[in-house]
């Protein structure tokens, strides 16, 4: 990578703030909705556990088999290999057992509880019958194939903590120790609205110089894929009367306001003017692309976020911005997103902001993953992202060339 020279433009009047240095001012004024309430284990999926989840019984509660064969202790394995041994029982998973009598063996399944006075189960692949023996061909380890109690889990442990996203695996966890209602954080009210005299929903006609609201339908889809209940305001004209009765609507019934549009200083850009009227706003301009400008706010203690108008920038400014805040709100345990090393497989002449690129990624990760960018990289060109499957970041002032190492960052990182 090279340093290009700066650009004569960067020297602007008002500051440009890093995008690391918005995020960790958002988050301090970000504070958590502390609210919960109780879910069915089955309606939980998507909400945050509001407290640690302590496991009542140990899993698995007794010890049991991993395979299908036959229980026996491992001081009869030399008679098992030479006379046999009797098959004195038949346990299935989900029966009770009786202790084994010495010098013989239980036909077992898996997930069966082992018997009393039994150490090993072998496998059934390498034992013959023998009318009502059993005869093992070559010997297996003795306490091989049993999983004994406590295995996965101990009654008392901490098996989820106070803030964990419940997704499959979480639910799985904790329907595992018997957990029937689970304490989650409420759902977040999130309203959204757009701003534009130009949008016009879809399955309405076009006129000339309008077009289709698609901020909209990108809003709630990642509102409710962070477990939100959307409060969808819809579309608002250029004024500053709409803008301010969307504002004081959205303020009376949400946790958080989210808008697309309207935050440049244009004259057609009233969410500025129409939020200092209501309460207090800052306009922040971050040194990124795409992005740029992005406010941030406060309706009585209703937080407001202000994205740009742009589809592209929309959805990159969420996930940088908008979707640590909420998540702050939510109580969600937060970890950074993982980033991967990738080479460029693509030469790009940075600009003196940090671009994020929308990017695809082919290759292999021991040999070298290599993302591929997609044509055209404004920030209206919403293809771009439905193409990509991650963003790459290209530092300010920096001349990418092929097989230079950048950062990437996979869109599934903002689904865990
Ligand atoms: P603004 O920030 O309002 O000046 O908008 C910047 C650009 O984004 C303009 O080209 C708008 O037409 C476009 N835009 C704003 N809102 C939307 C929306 N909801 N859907 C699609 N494009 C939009
Ligand atoms: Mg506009």
């Amino acid at each position: 990578m090279s340093r290009a020279a700066d650009d004569p433009c960067s020297g602007l009047q008002q500051p440009l703030l890093s995008v690391e240095d918005t995020v960790a001012t958002l988050l301090e004024h970000a504070h958590p909705i502390e609210e919960n309430e109780r879910v069915l284990l089955g309606e939980a999926s998507g909400c945050i556990l509001a407290h640690d989840l302590v496991s009542p019984v140990d899993v698995p509660g007794f010890d049991n088999s991993a395979m299908d064969g036959y229980a026996l202790h491992s001081r009869d394995m030399e008679l098992a290999q030479t006379r046999g041994l009797l098959i004195s029982q038949r346990i299935p998973a989900g029966v009770q057992c009786r202790p084994l009598q010495p010098g013989s063996a239980a036909r077992i399944f898996t997930g069966a509880p082992v018997p009393e006075g039994a150490d090993t189960v072998v496998i059934q692949e390498i034992c013959r019958i023998e009318s009502d023996r059993m005869v093992i061909e070559r010997p297996a380890k003795a306490g091989a194939n049993i999983r004994p109690r406590g295995n996965d889990i101990t009654a008392g442990d901490t098996i989820l903590p106070a803030g964990t996203l419940l997704q499959a695996a979480q639910l799985g966890l904790a329907a595992s120790v018997g957990i029937a209602e689970i304490e989650v954080r409420r759902r977040l009210r999130v309203a959204v609205f757009s701003t534009g005299d130009e949008l016009v929903e879809p399955g309405q006609p076009l006129a000339f110089g309008q077009i289709y609201n698609s901020n909209r339908y990108l809003l709630n889809a990642l509102l409710g894929a962070l477990g939100c209940k959307v409060v969808d305001l819809g579309s608002i004209a250029d004024s500053l009367e709409a803008t301010r009765a969307a504002l004081s609507t959205a303020a009376a019934m949400t946790d958080l306001i989210i808008t697309s549009g309207g935050v440049s200083v244009g004259e057609e850009d009233h969410v500025k003017a129409a939020l200092q009227s209501l309460g207090e706003l800052t306009l922040w301009r971050v040194r990124m692309k795409p992005g740029k400008p992005l406010a941030f706010g406060h309706i009585d203690a209703v937080p407001f976020i202000g994205l740009p108008g742009n589809p592209v920038s929309v959805f990159v400014t969420f996930l940088l911005f908008a979707r640590p805040y909420l998540q702050r709100l939510q109580g969600r345990m937060q970890t950074p997103p993982l980033y991967w090393p990738v080479s460029a497989g693509f030469d790009h002449r940075g600009s003196n902001r940090r671009e994020y690129l929308r990017v695809r990624i082919s290759g292999d990760p021991l040999s070298g993953l290599i993302a591929e960018k997609f044509p055209r990289q404004g920030s209206d060109v919403l293809s771009s992202v439905a193409w990509a499957d991650g963003l790459v970041e290209i530092p300010e002032n920096i001349h990418v060339h092929p097989g230079d190492t950048l950062r990437y960052l996979p869109f599934s990182e903002w689904t865990r």
